[in-house]
């Protein structure tokens, strides 16, 4: 496979570009619209294919570029079932395997930061390194958890998600996520299993109390980046 991640500093969002090289098709995990020009050049010179470009979930701090690249490649949009983006050409559910050429990526519902978080998961036979790649969206940072103060987020089923889904993958799996903040750019679960402190808790009810504790202000562009998204990055 080839592999490469992509960083916008407005926003500190990581987009993953994930290309098969025997069929040259490549998917492409949240991309921001300002860095679409950057991404389209990108996927020329590795001589890459877009068929497919997906979101982890209804982002509320920068504007997607799922529209603009599917103008410009003819690439399929998607993103989950619960996603109220009016412009996709499918949408997926947990369990699904989203193929790219021979890439089969497993599609692992993680709710928590919104009711439409996605995780994804790349058996260690696809990976180019033999390691399972996790692509966690919001719902597991590096040393952190993605807020669940809106989007119709909710902290006991974040734990859910984290606790009885993504913390029982396997330890080696290297962890990507959505946005880092810090500088930090990849991690495994046994690492945030170990440093995480949003993950240190003993029960469901310590991470509610947690969570709900952090009194957080609102994304600056969520006014703006919540309804162009569910247009796939129109701005109206
Ligand atoms: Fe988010």
């Amino acid at each position: 496979m080839i592999f490469r991640q992509l960083f916008d500093p407005e926003s500190s969002t990581y987009s993953y570009l994930i290309g098969d090289k025997s069929s040259g098709a490549a998917l492409l995990i949240d991309s921001v619209l300002e860095r679409t020009d950057q991404t389209l050049q990108l996927i020329k010179q590795l001589n890459l294919n877009l068929t497919l470009a997906i979101d982890t979930h209804t982002h509320a701090d920068h504007v997607t570029g799922l529209g603009a690249l599917r103008d410009a490649t003819g690439c399929k949009t998607m993103m989950g079932r619960e996603s109220l983006a009016n412009c996709l050409s499918n949408t997926f559910v947990d369990g699904d395997h989203l193929k790219v050429g021979n890439l089969r990526i497993e599609v692992i519902y993680s709710p928590g930061h919104t009711d439409d978080s996605y995780s994804f998961y790349l058996h260690e036979s696809q990976s180019e390194n033999n390691q399972p790649m996790l692509f966690s969206g919001d719902t597991l940072l590096i040393r952190g958890t993605g807020r669940t103060d809106f989007q119709n987020g909710s902290a006991e089923d974040q734990y859910n998600s984290l606790f009885n889904r993504l913390l029982k993958l396997p330890d080696n799996t290297l962890v990507y996520p959505a946005h880092d903040y810090k500088g930090w750019m990849v991690s495994s679960i046994s690492e945030e299993k170990r440093h995480n402190p949003r993950l240190q808790v003993n029960s469901r009810d310590e991470y509610i109390a947690l969570m709900d504790g952090l009194d957080l202000p609102n994304p600056k562009m969520m006014d703006i980046a919540v309804p162009a998204n569910q247009s796939c990055g129109d701005i109206v």
